[in-house]
């Protein structure tokens, strides 16, 4: 019998008439004789609520108390889809990510998932009821973990793979991937198909659409991943291998972050080059570093850049302060309402100048771009947040994603 998961999103599940509409869905579909596990978000931005409410607390709240806030999120919507479908006369039953046996590491906030102990779920299935469970939370130990924003996703596609299941659907509020966030880019086109390869950098550099371990864990295990919208029947995008796809286009799509924060630490004597202890030092308070730059500027001297969230600024510099004899730097700096645009796509490993395209691009709407980051297949840059908007349209319009469709 082919078993599909079907995850709804925030917005899929906002309101009671949303709800009951999730509920119409998962109806239909299981009696067209699929079985059907659903995992769902907290409802609408109920999260960002919860959040709040904790930052009027204290400043830099507990981790261990705000996963056991912002998992309650997810337990009110689980609660009420089942109640739906049962209004349905669909045999449903709620759980918690610790009752359908989703273990984690323990890590607070950002939690990886270790393993899934499928026998509650085996038997709810064996019996014909389908289980809807709380995304973005596990349990390790006794304590509830978190799986960081936007974690649910990452729930569908370990419990599709644990499953062996057919294919994992993530319903949400636009009609699949698009080439750049059809919220910032009006023009943007739906992909009919993208490679997990591109879809992992996409999802990295700020594609919010999927999560990024998502992706990753679709790849590792094979799942198929659609993503399509629960207001529409239109058919969505599948994520799939890059070796079955015709031809690579140069630049698939174009992905957005913003609240960057630059910190500078300059006039490291190269004699005091302790970068590891710096980068571990972070690392070990989880924060995130993401572009680094060294340069020489003078003989014997080092300047290192690196570009943070802005949510993680003060604690940086406040670790990095903490290493200065270590380091013997002479000043840090920090740089705030940055933003990073990225273009992603396969072809680029075999056309050269792409990079040289998108600085182009970025000159004309007179973007001055502060740092550079590529890989085999995408171009990042740092750029301030004001020209964002004009940026990132206007790569998009060189690169022909806005004939896309048309
Ligand atoms: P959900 O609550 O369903 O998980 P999210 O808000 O996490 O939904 O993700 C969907 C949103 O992702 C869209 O509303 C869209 O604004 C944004 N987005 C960013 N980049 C893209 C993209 N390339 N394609 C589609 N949507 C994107
Ligand atoms: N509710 C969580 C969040 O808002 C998880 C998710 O929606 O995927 O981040
Ligand atoms: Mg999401």
């Amino acid at each position: 019998m082919t078993v599909i998961v079907q995850k709804y999103g925030g917005t899929s599940v906002g309101t009671a008439e949303r709800i009951r509409a999730v509920a119409e869905r998962v109806a239909a579909t299981v009696q067209s004789g699929i079985r059907c596990v659903v995992v769902v978000s907290a409802m609408g931005h109920s999260t960002d609520g919860l959040v709040d409410l904790a930052n009027q607390m204290m400043n830099e709240p507990n981790r261990r108390e705000m996963d056991a806030l912002l998992a309650t999120g997810e337990q009110v919507s689980i609660a009420l889809v089942a109640m739906a479908l049962q209004a349905k006369g669909i045999q449903s039953q709620s759980m918690t990510g610790w009752q359908a046996g989703i273990r984690t590491e323990a890590v607070h906030g950002a939690a990886r998932i270790e393993s899934i102990d499928t026998a509650r779920l085996d038997a709810l299935l064996a019996s014909g009821i389908v289980p809807v469970i709380a995304g973005f939370q596990g349990i390790h130990d006794g304590e509830i973990t978190t799986l960081g924003r936007g974690g649910s996703d990452t729930t569908a596609v370990a419990i599709a793979a644990a499953l062996r299941a057919d294919r994992c659907e993530i319903y949400t509020d636009v009609e699949g991937v698009y080439t750049a966030d059809p919220r910032v880019v009006p023009v943007a086109g739906k992909l009919s198909v993208i490679s997990y390869e591109e879809m992992l950098e996409l999802a990295t550099l700020g594609s919010q659409v999927l999560h990024p371990r998502a992706v990753e864990t679709s790849k590792q295990h094979g799942v198929t991943l659609v993503v399509r919208s629960s207001f529409t029947q239109a058919e969505g995008t599948v994520i799939t291998d890059m070796a079955t796809m015709e031809g690579m286009r140069i630049v698939t799509g174009v992905a957005t972050e913003k609240e960057v924060a630059r910190i500078a630490v300059l006039g490291i004597p190269t004699m005091q080059h302790h970068l590891s202890e710096m980068f571990t030092a972070l690392a070990q308070e989880q924060v995130n570093v993401d572009v680094i730059v060294q340069s020489v500027v003078k003989t014997g001297e080092v300047d290192v850049s690196f570009t943070v969230a802005e949510a993680d600024v003060e604690r940086a510099i406040r670790i990095c302060e903490g290493l200065k004899a270590l380091l013997g730097y002479r000043e840090i700096m920090q740089e705030l309402e940055l933003s990073k645009v990225s273009i992603v796509g396969a072809g680029m490993i075999t056309n050269p100048g792409v990079a040289a395209q998108m600085f182009a691009a970025l000159e004309t709407v007179g973007a001055e771009i502060k740092m550079v980051s590529t890989s085999e297949i995408k171009v990042s840059c740092v750029i301030a947040n004001e020209q964002l908007h004009e940026a990132v349209n206007q790569v998009h319009r060189v690169f022909a994603l806005d004939e896309l469709n048309r």
